[in-house]
């Protein structure tokens, strides 16, 4: 008998009839003799419409803040998991099981005070383990907590992960099985490359790259409290039969394991290729090659809360003047630009140039750590193909190039199959 968080999201949760095929899962794993906690998302499409009502509200005149009281967009967009906690606990007492619904404020989830964006800090798992040891499934409302000011506080958008792996280190769950829409994580995008293979395992710090860098499969910040907490996170799909067999498997359930990288022992060198959209590049020509320059840029790009993310600097000839190359969102250009010229007399540069429309592609594996020259096959497998690089930033797990947009698919191709990922 084990402990185990099933968490699912807003697809496996869309309508009636999913979270009634959502209770079949869990009644598989009840079935079997565990305890169970699940955590549910909203109904696919229910935040976005959420947060829509709530932009579509008048702005308060005189008010300090453009936007809206975060508080209150809380009170509204934390409403849709709220909905399917309840409904999946009455599906669960249909198939006669008992168990009970919870939101953020009763177990309680503290956060801190970032309304809209709040970081958990603590969760009481005492009850929740009560609970189930007595026989109770816990169904709880993922995205939400309770903040400093009693109130309560959304995570971010696909917060459900994270509350679903806080939740797995709270009540020192053996596992934590993410249900989704795909049935693992894959190399690379299949959409893009047919030839991706779902990873039997990956370890936590190539997941992090991997959903930093642009896989959407988990919320970034589920994957870094997975790493710290070292929960044994299981990516999987709730649109295959609850009932097939091997769905069950305790040790090896279909799907991909995020796990230490001790576990892992056949290590690639390169396990995934990751790639993000929308990137813009903007250059300073001839900036004074003086202590603080890039404190005077990249300050006030910080205050304006611009996401930085390459930045290359290249070296002066003369020691007089320099040019320095950063990239940001596209949609973040505008901004950006208009942060750069109000602090043009600070910064001293000369002019500022911009190309918005790139994509950054990525190179991940654990590892690069022990293996040369896997930064020159990529380069070389990228020029083979043409495709110009506009910028390079590494890390010991990864290599990212930054390229022309319409290049992107290509890339990952050539990318993927130059290290071997193929399937056969
Ligand atoms: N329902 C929230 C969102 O759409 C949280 C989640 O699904 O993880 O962002
Ligand atoms: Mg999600």
């Amino acid at each position: 008998m084990a402990r185990i968080v099933m968490k699912f999201g807003g697809t496996s949760v869309a309508d009636l009839d999913r979270i009634k095929n959502v209770a079949r899962h869990v009644r598989r794993e009840v079935d079997a003799g565990h305890e169970v906690a699940v955590v549910v998302s909203a109904m696919s499409g229910k935040t976005n419409e959420l947060v829509g009502w709530v932009q579509g509200t008048p702005k308060v005149v005189g008010a300090n803040s453009p936007f809206y009281d975060a508080r209150e967009y809380d009170a509204v967009v934390a409403s849709g998991e709220q909905v399917t906690s309840g409904l999946l606990a009455i599906a669960l007492q249909a198939m006669e099981i008992n168990a009970r619904s919870w939101q953020g404020w009763q177990i309680p989830i503290r956060t801190d005070n970032a309304h809209g964006a709040a970081r958990i800090l603590e969760i009481d798992g005492s009850d929740i383990i009560k609970r189930m040891g007595e026989g109770q499934v816990a169904v709880i409302a993922g995205f939400q907590g309770l903040g400093p000011d009693n109130r309560i506080a959304t995570l971010g958008r696909g917060g459900s992960d994270t509350s679903a792996v806080a939740i797995a280190a709270a009540v020192k769950a053996d596992r934590c099985d993410i249900y989704t829409d795909v049935d693992g994580v894959y190399t690379t995008d299949p959409r893009i490359v047919p030839q991706a293979r779902r990873l039997k395992k990956i370890a936590f710090e190539e997941m992090l790259e991997m959903a930093s860098l642009g896989a959407k499969v988990l919320q970034v910040r589920s994957v870094e409290l997975a790493m710290v907490h070292k929960v044994r996170t299981f990516v999987r799909s709730s649109f295959e039969d609850p009932d097939a067999p091997g769905m069950g498997d305790f040790l090896n359930p279909p799907g991909t394991l995020i796990c230490d990288e001790d576990e892992i022992v056949e290590q690639e060198v390169v396990t995934g290729i990751a790639y993000a959209k929308d990137e813009a590049q903007i250059s300073l020509r001839r900036l004074a090659d003086r202590p603080g320059v890039s404190a005077a840029i990249f300050g006030p790009l910080a205050e304006s809360h611009i996401n930085v993310d390459m930045i290359v600097q290249n070296i002066s000839e003369d020691g007089s003047k320099t040019d320095m190359t950063f990239t940001v969102p596209s949609g973040d250009v505008d901004k950006a630009i208009k942060v750069l010229g109000e602090n043009k007399e600070k910064i001293g540069y000369d002019v500022v140039q911009n190309e918005s429309g790139l994509v950054k592609v990525s190179v991940i594996g654990i590892g690069m750590r022990s293996h040369a020259g896997v930064a020159a096959t990529a380069f070389k497998a990228l020029a083979d193909k043409g495709i110009n690089i506009k910028a390079i930033t590494t890390s010991e797990i990864k290599i990212s190039i930054l390229i022309d947009g319409p290049y992107a698919e290509l890339a990952v191709r050539t990318l993927h199959s130059c290290y071997g990922l193929d399937k056969n």
